[in-house]
């Protein structure tokens, strides 16, 4: 089984989605990867759906990704008496350490961090960002504030603080239990929300080891002022527009999904742009023109993948809002413009071996019209590099290890297989060959690229290009 298109498809697993034959029908759609949200559902359940899951690669002959989606440090308000008030705009509202149930001239904020970390004149945004606050003073356990834009709250709505780096680490006791959880799954890459800062990627790292892949989910300012950084230091990131569109003016949200495209292609990361890209298919079996824009206009960006939240994970359509992502990223891939927009984004080779190879090896494939480049990868470096400088073909990527050719599976241009550990050119050549024939790749007499790192079992050794000829 085989895409017909580069870019790829995210999509999250819920209640509209977690029998068997929805997840099914959806990777036949064109999920390439499941997300697995650890804010919602029990662990019961994400175990359910990753037996699906696996059970379709055994089906299918085909690796699949799962992402485990890490909920990370949400800020909540306390209670209201009767479980909600109104803020009146203009109005002062506190929020104190007394858990006695709010009213609307205060309320309990079961965050003492917080009390540590904000000012006066900054802001605190209610509820995704429905009610405004200006904070006046910050003392005593008191943060007082002035209601800027008022509104009806309710108890444990979420508090976000899009001006002030908060010293809280990235995960949470929950997510420390998630965690362990997802990985004892086999989970192939963790995302980890409200990434502040390269401390918060470095520290998970420390605890997650090999054992996946790490991603960053982008979604505070404070990560976007250091954004190359994070980029750098992550396996790849997402461009987290619920969130972020709260935490940054709205209007910004388009500006800082480029930059973030830009910078994770700039270090070979894939990028997902995720949230509100078909919303409207939640409830109508059509998305609105502008959705339809939306998800073609981060394929043209040069996006790995786009993504699928509430549509496909609570909504009434969800393998239909899968297959109009399809036919969007289709059309856009068919589209001259396309090729021209990749090309002219096109970014300068880093000073690495494999960045050099793979430069190469775009070329060599354009100036030989090869039938397909193939990367014989154990960690999966080569590949991603190969991906980041975007070939006119295919990257038929090949590794001895399923878990390398699971957390590939997503990544823009590349097809993912499992293939026979090798020990000299020779039989590199020999396994390209055949595999690039069977999964339909080339043809007797063709071309294809190929590129690996010598010695053979070797991971980040990228060093080798070599031209063969399918005989
Ligand atoms: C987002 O904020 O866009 C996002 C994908 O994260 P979550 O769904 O966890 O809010």
């Amino acid at each position: 089984m085989r895409r017909n298109r580069k870019a790829k498809i995210v999509a999250t697993l819920g209640p509209a989605s977690s029998d068997q034959a929805t997840i099914t029908a959806l990777f036949e759609a064109g999920v390439d990867m499941f997300r697995f949200n650890f804010s919602h559902g029990s662990h019961e359940d994400h175990r359910a759906r990753h037996e699906i899951v696996r059970g379709l690669e055994k089906t299918y002959g085909r690796p699949v990704s799962i992402l485990a989606d890490l909920q990370g440090p949400k800020i909540r308000l306390g209670t209201f008496q009767g479980d909600a008030a109104v803020l009146e705009t203009g109005s002062k509202f506190v929020m104190d350490r007394d858990e006695t149930p709010g009213d609307a001239s205060r309320v309990y904020l079961p965050h003492p961090e917080l009390f540590a970390a904000v000012k006066a004149g900054q802001n605190l945004l209610l509820d995704d960002g429905k009610i405004r606050l200006a904070i006046e003073s910050n003392q005593d356990n008191r943060i007082v504030t002035t209601v800027t834009v008022g509104g009806k709250i309710s108890n444990r709505k979420g508090v976000n603080v899009p001006d002030a780096i908060l010293p809280i680490p990235a995960m949470t006791p929950k997510d420390l239990i998630d965690l362990e959880f997802a990985l004892s799954l086999g989970v192939d890459w963790v995302a980890l929300s409200f990434v502040q800062q390269v401390s918060d990627i470095e520290d998970a790292r420390k605890i997650i080891g090999d054992r996946a892949l790490i991603q960053s989910k982008i979604e505070k300012p404070a990560a976007m002022l250091d954004i190359d950084a994070i980029c750098n230091a992550s396996d790849s990131v997402m461009v987290a527009r619920g969130d972020l569109g709260v935490e940054l003016p709205i209007q910004q949200v388009p500006r800082a999904q480029k930059e973030i495209i830009r910078a994770s292609r700039k270090y070979g990361k894939p990028t997902i742009v995720a949230t509100h890209m078909l919303e409207s298919m939640t409830e109508s079996p059509m998305p609105t023109r502008a959705e339809a824009s939306d998800v073609a206009n981060a394929i043209y960006e040069g996006a790995d993948a786009v993504m699928l939240s509430a549509e496909s994970a609570s909504g009434n359509n969800p393998v239909r809002a899968v297959q109009m992502m399809d036919a969007i990223i289709k059309e856009v891939e068919a589209d001259p413009t396309y090729r021209m927009m990749l090309d002219a984004q096109q970014v300068a080779p880093l000073p690495t071996a494999e960045d050099a190879i793979c430069n190469a090896l775009r070329d060599t494939t354009c100036a030989i019209n090869a039938a397909a480049t193939v990367t014989y990868t154990k960690s999966g470096h080569t590949s991603m590099s190969a991906a980041r400088v975007r070939p006119t073909t295919s990257i038929l990527s090949i590794t001895p290890e399923l878990k390398t050719a699971r957390r590939l599976a997503w990544v823009w241009g590349i097809h993912s297989i499992v293939g026979k550990d090798v020990t000299s050119v020779d039989e590199m050549v020999s396994e390209a060959t055949t595999a690039a024939v069977r999964e339909g790749f080339a043809k007797k007499g063709e071309y294809i690229a190929i590129s690996a790192g010598l010695p053979f079992g070797a991971s980040g050794t990228t060093n080798l290009l070599h031209i063969a000829t399918v005989k």
